[in-house]
């Protein structure tokens, strides 16, 4: 639930100031043994957050993963157990994962790890959709993550409906529906959830509550660009 945790945090923390800052580092792929150097990410400062939850400013979005030059491992977990690394092994060196395109963005590889390792479709949805952002120069393909994090979150939603402790995390499967469906102009469906989710105002995170309001304006506008949370705060209501 980290991501989960960020967003949050992004929508209730004021901002703290602090260039986007990096480094090269040494890795050892836990999988192949291949020694390679990947440029990650430090630290970051974030001016604005998107209606989808991009956080904008000098930070890298997402921050990179490392990802074996070798095998495309993705190296999420530098602590995995030697009983672990044999099990993703067999994934790793597998027809599905060797076979996959290698335009392929490291978030998505790391999704399908992480539907390997049965993770929560909740979480798959978030590395998906963090995947989305990094193929944003590549319309096609952004199109086809922003597709499987919808049907993620649609099949998070399902699994949530009946956890009265995820009300936060059921809202979030939801508004982020209404977010991707819009950006992909399908603004009937995206009316259709905005609407759904109005009604059953339970009272998590008000300012979301405020952003479907908004994301229904945009509909209407047949607005399907990007937009900020900050722009919640240009209304008086
Ligand atoms: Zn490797």
């Amino acid at each position: 639930m980290k991501i989960f945790s960020t967003i949050l945090l992004a929508l209730i923390q004021p901002i703290t100031s602090l260039a986007h800052t990096g480094e090269i580092q040494n890795f050892t792929c836990p999988i192949c043994d291949e020694e390679f150097k990947a440029e990650q990410d430090l630290s970051g400062t974030a001016l604005d957050t998107r209606l989808d939850f991009k956080q904008i400013g000098p930070i890298a979005q997402p921050w990179k993963l490392p990802q074996c030059p070798k095998c495309k491992f993705v190296i999420y977990d530098e602590n995995l157990s030697p009983e672990k690394i044999k099990e993703l092994k067999t994934f790793v060196y597998s027809d599905k994962y060797t076979q996959i395109d290698h335009k392929n963005t490291p978030y998505f590889y790391f999704s399908q790890i992480q539907l390997f390792n049965k993770e929560e479709p909740f979480d798959v949805a978030f590395i998906l959709l963090s995947a989305s952002w990094e193929a944003e120069e590549d319309p096609e393909l952004y199109e086809k993550y922003v597709k499987m994090t919808i049907a993620s979150f649609k099949s998070a939603q399902e699994s949530l409906r009946k956890d009265n402790s995820m009300e936060e995390e059921y809202f979030v499967a939801i508004y982020l529906q209404i977010e991707l469906n819009r950006r992909l102009s399908d603004f009937d469906k995206s009316i259709e959830l905005a609407r759904k989710l109005l009604k059953s105002d339970t009272g998590v995170v008000p300012r979301l509550y405020k952003a479907v309001d908004l994301q229904i304006k945009l509909c209407e506008a047949k607005d399907s660009g990007p937009h900020n949370l900050s722009e919640l705060d240009e209304t008086n209501d």
